[in-house]
Formats: C-alpha cells, sequence, structure tokens
C-alpha cells in the first residue's frame, strides 16, 4: 500500500497532532507534488534552499516523528511515512541544481521560430530601420549620422552570439524582418560578401549609392532572392565614381558635362535587380551631404519602378544558389 498522501495526512489530523510547524506542510506539500509528478525534483529541492528555515523544518519532523514512535507505538506507520517523505525532500535538497539553462534546442522547431519571431520583432518594432554601427568596411565614406527626428537606439543581438545553431535560425528571421540600413555601398557589398545567412535571408534594403563598390554590391544584391523592398538613396557622392565606360570616355573627351545619375557606378548592375514589391529612390539629408535634383530622384525612381519589379527570369534562383 502506498503512503497516505498529504491530504490523507491531513484527514488524519496527523500535522496537528505531531505538532508540525508551517514550513514542514509546505515541505510536505511539495512531496506530494512531486510524487504525484506536477513538479519535479530540481524544483522540491529549490523550495528547500529557499532558506535556512526550510531545511531545519525538515530535520524538527523526523526528530518529532521518532519521538513519537517512542512514546506512541499505534503511530509507528505514519511516522515512518512521514520520515520517509523527509528522506526524499533531504535528497532532493542535497542533489545539485541543474545549471545548464532552459533547453531551447529541446523544443520543436516551429515552437523556435515562434520564440525568434517574437524576439525579432520586438527589437525591430522599436528599433525602425538597422545599421550596423559603427561602419566595418574600411572605406572613406562617410558613416551613419542618426536622423534628427528620431532617437537612435542599441539593438541587444544577445541571442545571436549564442551557440551556432540558434544563432544561424535567429539571424535568419532577423534579416527577413529587419530593415537593414547601409551606409555606403562598400558597407552593403562586404556585408552580402562575408555573411551567407543575409543573403539568403535578406528582405528589405535602404543603401545609400555611394562608394568605389556600387557595381559589385547591386551585383550580389541582384541574387539576393529574398529581397522584396528596396530604398536608393541618392546625393551628389553618387557620381563620384562613374561606370568604367565613362571613365574611359572622360580620358578623351574632357569637355563633357557633370556625370549623370545615368553614368554612376553601379547603374548596370542595378537595373538588373528583380522581384522587387517595394523600390523608392530618396534623397540623403542634407546635413549629410549635397543632394542632386528633385528630377533626377524622380526620373530613377520611375526607371526603377518600372524594371526592378519586373518578375524574376526562369531559372533564376536554381543558377544563383551559389555565390
Ligand atoms: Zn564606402
Amino acid at each position: 500500500m502506498s503512503a497516505p498522501t498529504f491530504y490523507a495526512q491531513q484527514m488524519l489530523n496527523l500535522h496537528s497532532r505531531f505538532g508540525l510547524s508551517e514550513n514542514a506542510k509546505i515541505l510536505l506539500r511539495a512531496h506530494d507534488d512531486w510524487k504525484l509528478r506536477r513538479i519535479d525534483q530540481d524544483e522540491l529541492g529549490r523550495i528547500v534552499r529557499l532558506s535556512t528555515n526550510m531545511r531545519k523544518a525538515v530535520t524538527d519532523t523526523i526528530t518529532k516523528c521518532a519521538s513519537i514512535m517512542r512514546k506512541q507505538p499505534t503511530e509507528v506507520k505514519n511516522c515512518v511515512d512521514i520520515i520517509q517523505a523527509c528522506t526524499d525532500i533531504l535528497t532532493a535538497a542535497d542533489k545539485p541544481p541543474i545549471m545548464s539553462g532552459f533547453p531551447l534546442m529541446k523544443l520543436p522547431a516551429e515552437i523556435r521560430r515562434k520564440v525568434y519571431t517574437q524576439y525579432a520583432e520586438k527589437l525591430v518594432s522599436r528599433a525602425g530601420g538597422v545599421v550596423s554601427f559603427p561602419k566595418k568596411s574600411n572605406c572613406h565614406c562617410s558613416g551613419y549620422t542618426p536622423p534628427t527626428y528620431c532617437q537612435s537606439r542599441r539593438v541587444d543581438m544577445a541571442l545571436a552570439q549564442t551557440c551556432s545553431k540558434v544563432k544561424n535560425e535567429f539571424l535568419d528571421f532577423f534579416y527577413q524582418k529587419a530593415p537593414l540600413h547601409f551606409t555606403c555601398s562598400c558597407e552593403l557589398r562586404d556585408g552580402l560578401k562575408s555573411n551567407p545567412i543575409l543573403r539568403k535571408s535578406l528582405r528589405s534594403v535602404k543603401v545609400h549609392w555611394t562608394g568605389p563598390a556600387s557595381d559589385q554590391a547591386f551585383a550580389l544584391l541582384a541574387k539576393c532572392l529574398g529581397l522584396k523592398d528596396l530604398e536608393v538613396v541618392i546625393s551628389r557622392s553618387t557620381t563620384a565614381y562613374l561606370t568604367p565606360r565613362e571613365d574611359e570616355m572622360r580620358l578623351f573627351f574632357t569637355a563633357l558635362k557633370p556625370p549623370r545619375l545615368a553614368e554612376a557606378r553601379g547603374i548596370d548592375e542595378l537595373l538588373t535587380i528583380r522581384g522587387m514589391n517595394n523600390v523608392s529612390v530618396t534623397h540623403l539629408q542634407a546635413r549629410q551631404g549635397a543632394r542632386r535634383s528633385d528630377e533626377e530622384r524622380a526620373s530613377l525612381q520611375v526607371m526603377l519602378r518600372t524594371k526592378l519589379k519586373l518578375p524574376r527570369p526562369a531559372g533564376f534562383d536554381i543558377e544563383d544558389q551559389d555565390q
């Protein structure tokens, strides 16, 4: 026959008759929960370790039961049951606590994805756009200057610094959710070259079209199959570097007018991007650099919307999987 439960002991009025303390009753109830698998052994041990009074309640209870056994032979069985419960409780308390942390990787993949989604959404909804700071590329383009109308805040990427599997899964979600801002084409090129998860999962990009690597950056961007939203920021510095053809022309035709956007380095590669849902062209903030004309911005926007929203050609995804 199994030992009486806490409630059975209550029915027999054992706790009151044996003069057990409130802490002892809490522990005996927790022992009952452990027996019925409502809590695990680690949690039972944690209740004892909450304070020294808890452990004292266990030893006091054993002492009281031993004394009652000597004086009242009829209570031997009940006393033995309570002493047995007390030894179970002490065993749980002396067992080293499990320090392995929350077993995230033991959760089903769908649940993990929900955790990552919630974590990423929390970061992104408060951050707006995410920009790498400080700049990683060692080019000479100007770095990030926060806009005056909103406060920037640091995004805590602690989840991406755990094990490689969690990092890969989380970054995959983060890049899908976060609109990423790149302060120059070199930053975009370096990010895409060095980060395969970014290439695979990138969904929304804002990039200042400037720097010597725009052709390489846009060529890589055209191969990002997840990319749906693109915002191109233009400035006077967009034409600081020109296409190879235009560079060659200007060696011989010195009287040419100031270069236009159609001659900026990267224009050909930019026009190869396909499958966009949203495309826009914006001016650089006035305090960050010299602006181009509204006419140029509007013309480029119409051109990009006409070309970049076209569907990707059939077979594009297969031939460009490995970059
Ligand atoms: Zn740069």
